[in-house]
């Protein structure tokens, strides 16, 4: 199985989420369909009386930023369903981040749709967009940037920001990041919260991160981060919110492997060493 279709079967509930960006993108353009609709038919009479041409003028303008949309929508829609990076995908990757999120969540409301449910579709059409665009870094500008939830509650080592002082006792996921962070040569990071996060990524500049959250810092992350691609993989939380998380490492691995530059020799990297502690 390629790496990308492995990667978006990590989960069965995957296609739901598919299903609900779709069907919320759908009412969002009838929406917006309609709004032109009344926007052009209100002033009509007004406009008649001002020339006679205004309304069909106004009209046609109407109708090409409807089909812009529409056109838009169409190629993220076929992006989404056929995996394939199709042409101006990568600026609708910013157009979904910056404008359908808000949008969407609005609609979702309408329509009874948790925002974490919106949150959940936002950040696998994310990653759906950017395995259909399957950029490629070295393993030093990747970063695998995790929150401090996944760390056992009563681990006395300080690992935020920097790994090195795990133990790797096993007694939580910590253990297998740091033993993939050296298998691939990648940097590992843990933060606290999002001002932590995005100071790591300053200081680090990664090209490609792969990211651990839940739904909600994960969907702030990707927006933040915009443009820098982020692949999302949200956490399990056996024990409630922000309390011991898990995450699946082969899913993981398996992001590691599609976003990586294969190796010349075909190994899978050696470890550079994270930077010191400040
Ligand atoms: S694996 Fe590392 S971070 Fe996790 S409990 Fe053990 S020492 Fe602490």
């Amino acid at each position: 199985m390629p790496d990308n279709q492995r990667l978006m079967d990590g989960g069965n509930t995957l296609r739901p989420q598919k299903r609900i960006f779709l069907g919320l993108l759908a009412i969002t353009c009838l929406l917006f369909a309609l709004l032109l609709g009344v926007l052009w038919y209100v002033p009509y009479v007004g406009l008649t009386s001002l020339h006679p041409r205004l309304p069909l003028i106004l009209g046609f303008f109407f109708t090409a930023i409807l089909a812009l949309i529409f056109a838009g929508v169409a190629i993220l829609a076929f992006t989404v369903l056929l995996g394939r990076d199709l042409p101006f995908s990568r600026s609708l990757r910013g157009i979904l981040v910056k404008f359908l999120l808000p949008l969407m969540s609005g609609v979702g409301k309408l329509f009874g749709v948790s925002k974490d449910q919106v949150r959940k579709s936002f950040i696998e059409i994310n990653n759906q967009l950017l395995l259909a665009q399957h950029p490629r870094a070295a393993p030093e500008k990747v970063l695998l940037l995790m929150p401090h939830c996944l760390q056992f509650h009563e681990c006395q080592f300080r690992i935020t920001g920097n790994v090195v002082h795990c133990k790797r006792c096993g007694k939580c996921p910590i253990k297998g990041l740091a033993e993939l962070s050296e298998k691939y040569g990648v940097g590992l990071a843990v933060a606290t919260g999002g001002t932590l996060a995005r100071r790591i990524v300053v200081e680090r500049r990664p090209r490609l991160i792969i990211a651990v959250a839940c739904e909600r810092d994960l969907t702030s992350g990707i927006q933040d981060s915009y443009p820098l691609p982020v692949f999302g993989i949200i956490n399990s939380r056996p024990h409630g919110p922000c309390f011991d998380t898990l995450v699946n490492l082969d899913r993981v691995e398996e992001a590691l492997q599609t976003f990586l530059f294969p190796s010349p020799d075909g190994r899978t990297g050696t470890a550079p060493a994270d930077p010191p502690p400040r």
